[in-house]
C-alpha cells in the first residue's frame, strides 16, 4: 500500500513537470490561458496525489494567477543588496503580484 502510494506521488510529480513545461512553451507562444490551465491541472494533480510542489511550481509559478513566471515576458526581477541580504523581487506581470526572496549573504562575501 505505501509502495503504491509512493508511485502515485512519482507519477503525479511527473506529469506535473510536464505539464510546466507545456505551460512554458505556452507563454512563449502568448497562450496565457492554456499556460494558466497547464499549471492548474498540474496543480491539482499533486494535490490529489497528495505530493509536494517541486520547487519550480514554488519558484517560477505566479501563486496569484498561476502564470508561469519568465523574466522580460512574465515577470520583473529586481535584485536589492543590504548588508545582511540580496533580495530578488518577482513582479507578476500579468496581476501585480509581488514575491521577494530573500537570500543571506555568504560571511564570506560580507564587506566589512
Ligand atoms: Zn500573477
Amino acid at each position: 500500500m505505501r509502495g503504491r502510494k509512493k508511485l502515485i506521488k512519482d507519477l503525479a510529480r511527473q506529469r506535473a513537470r510536464i505539464l510546466l513545461n507545456e505551460a512554458f512553451n505556452a507563454v512563449k507562444r502568448g497562450e496565457y490561458p492554456l499556460a494558466r490551465r497547464y499549471v492548474s491541472l498540474g496543480l491539482k494533480l499533486l494535490r490529489k496525489a497528495g505530493a509536494r510542489k517541486p520547487l519550480p511550481y514554488r519558484r517560477m509559478v505566479c501563486k496569484k494567477c498561476l502564470i508561469p513566471l519568465i523574466p522580460g515576458l512574465t515577470c520583473r526581477v529586481r535584485v536589492r543588496r543590504n548588508r545582511k541580504y540580496i533580495i530578488v523581487t518577482k513582479t507578476c506581470l500579468a496581476c501585480g503580484w509581488v514575491r521577494r526572496i530573500p537570500c543571506p549573504r555568504k560571511p564570506e562575501n560580507l564587506e566589512k
